[in-house]
């Protein structure tokens, strides 16, 4: 049946769930602008929709409350915990629950696990953390919610020694479709907890998280070195030589991020990157780059406090102001990198920039080095999260203002991938590197930086079945359709 975008709800059915909720419910057209408008803003505004009901819950038992109210109308439902994804599944026309008065962190020093409420911001997170001299593994920046990157994997400078942030969920409590709240560990719900840890949204709304913490006694050494465009071929030859003899012989401490960005027409090569350790020690592992004579002085790189490293605000600087219409895809390629296929990839990216000049000044292609041994150390059916694979992760953000070109460059961005995966598909083939090892069952695709529109195995590889009987069990109407949903299989 189709559902309702809740514009046919009655103001009588509107306040008989608001006298159920602590929480404030805002409707569309009757709430005040000054409200509506900013809890439908995103951080990519491709995906800004107008919603016609945002429901605002502060308690667990309110989410329950509009999961059950969603039911009962038949409503089309989005979940928003940080709104920062490409490809927009926290936005809809029909209700939102909006986790964002849902951000309590409690941390038990102790017993070293942080328990966080499912709206909560990674940076509150991290601090709470690191006020208690520990350390949570979240993503590269904290403006990030927990709720989208837990669920869907989760890949930190901390990843090599820790691996995802779903890897380090001990726990979570889940509202499900018919308005239950289930305990998820390896001991309760055992399956819904393989579940969320990878799956996305698709079996409900994660109202807490119990994250494992780890000691952090001393500040990291880290910051951004950028070189001039006629550097790119001597940094794309570095490309190896940092991965497999730095960053792989660095007991997982050195985590390091190529980025190629825009500049004023121009393409920059740099590099964020991060050493857990002192400066000393760090310095060696950027060597080659400072060898390499950067535009940056070394000075750039400065010891901090981990949570400094993630720290949006500062970390945004870098990008040109005013740009906020982004697609993000992305794709893997295995080390060692071919020289030849990463040259191509960058001549084609400029080549597609050349076409749209102004539109995309201020696109990048980002490239990560880090270790992902770990993460591919655990087993591709352990968790709902298949792509455990050690390759580079190779992403690029179309980015641009004018929403008459939004069709457009989400066509160049997604045909710009296609090729790109092509031609590592085909030297892969011609360099005898196949599924082995840790790669077997491993998909090539990192979900949460896509554009929604990948095919579902490419998501979820071998653990398809899996999450499909999974729906049926937790989700067999298809309430949360947003992130890839995967369709419920009934049979025995
Ligand atoms: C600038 C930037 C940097 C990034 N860096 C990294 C990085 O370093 N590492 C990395 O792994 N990823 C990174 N990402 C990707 C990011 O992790 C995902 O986009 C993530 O989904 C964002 O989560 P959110 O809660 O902010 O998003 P939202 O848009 O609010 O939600 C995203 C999805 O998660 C679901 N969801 C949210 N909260 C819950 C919940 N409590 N329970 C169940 N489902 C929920 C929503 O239904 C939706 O499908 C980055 C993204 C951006 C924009």
């Amino acid at each position: 049946m189709t559902k309702s975008d809740g514009s046919n709800l009655s103001s009588e059915q509107l306040d008989g769930l608001r006298t159920k909720l602590q929480g404030k419910v805002v409707v569309k057209g009757q709430s005040p602008e000054d409200e509506y408008r900013p809890l439908i803003e995103r951080w990519n505004r491709l995906h800004v929709k107008e919603a016609n009901v945002i429901v605002l819950p502060e308690t667990e038992e309110d989410v329950s409350t509009t999961i059950k109210f969603v039911a009962e109308h038949n409503l089309d439902v989005s979940i928003s915990c940080g709104r920062h994804t490409y490809s927009g599944p926290s936005s809809g026309y029909g209700l939102i629950i909006d986790l964002r008065q849902m951000r309590k962190v409690t941390v038990d020093a102790e017993k070293k696990i942080a328990i966080a409420q499912g709206g909560c911001l990674a940076g509150e997170v991290e601090h709470a953390a690191e006020a208690k001299g520990l350390r949570v593994v979240m993503g590269a920046i904290n403006a990030t919610g927990i709720g989208g990157i837990t669920t869907g994997g989760g890949i930190s400078n901390l990843s090599a020694q820790y691996g995802l942030v779903a890897d380090n969920v001990v726990a979570a409590r889940v509202a499900l479709a018919d308005g239950r709240i289930l305990v998820a560990s390896e001991t309760e719900n055992s399956d819904l907890f393989w579940g969320i840890r990878g799956g996305g949204s698709n079996f409900g709304i994660v109202t807490e998280f119990t994250f494992k913490l780890h000691d952090c006694p001393h500040e990291v050494y880290s910051g951004m070195l950028m070189f001039t465009p006629d550097k790119i071929d001597k940094v794309i030859g570095l490309l190896n030589t940092i991965h497999l003899d730095y960053v792989l012989k660095s007991n997982g401490k050195f985590a390091i991020n190529g980025i190629f960005m825009m500049h004023g027409g121009i393409l920059m090569p740099g590099f964020l990157a991060y050493y857990d350790g002192p400066e000393e020690e760090g310095k060696k592992f950027i060597q080659p780059l400072l060898d390499l004579g950067p535009l940056t002085p070394p000075s750039h790189m400065a010891m901090q406090p981990h949570t400094s490293t993630t720290d949006w605000e500062k970390i945004s600087k870098l990008m040109t102001p005013g740009h906020d219409r982004i697609c993000g895809v992305s794709t893997q390629i295995d080390w060692p990198i071919s020289e030849e296929v990463f040259k191509n990839a960058l001549e084609q990216y400029q080549a597609k920039i050349a076409k749209h000049p102004e539109a995309l000044k201020a696109s990048m292609l980002i490239v990560d080095l880090r270790d992902y041994t770990k993460i591919a150390s655990i087993p591709v059916d352990a968790t709902a999260y298949a792509n455990r694979r050690t390759g580079m992760l190779f992403g690029v953000d179309f980015i641009w203002n004018d929403e008459s070109l939004d069709k457009e460059m989400m066509l160049e961005a997604r045909d710009y991938i296609e090729k790109v995966r092509g031609a590592v598909k085909e030297s892969n083939k011609q360099r005898g590197l196949a599924d082995t090892g840790s790669h077997v069952g491993a998909t090539t695709l990192y979900a949460l930086l896509t554009d929604g529109q990948e095919k579902l195995v490419s998501v979820f590889g071998g653990n398809l079945p899996r999450m499909k009987k999974l729906k049926a069990k937790y989700d067999p109407n298809l309430m949360w359709d947003k992130w890839y949903p995967v369709d419920p299989d009934f049979s025995n």
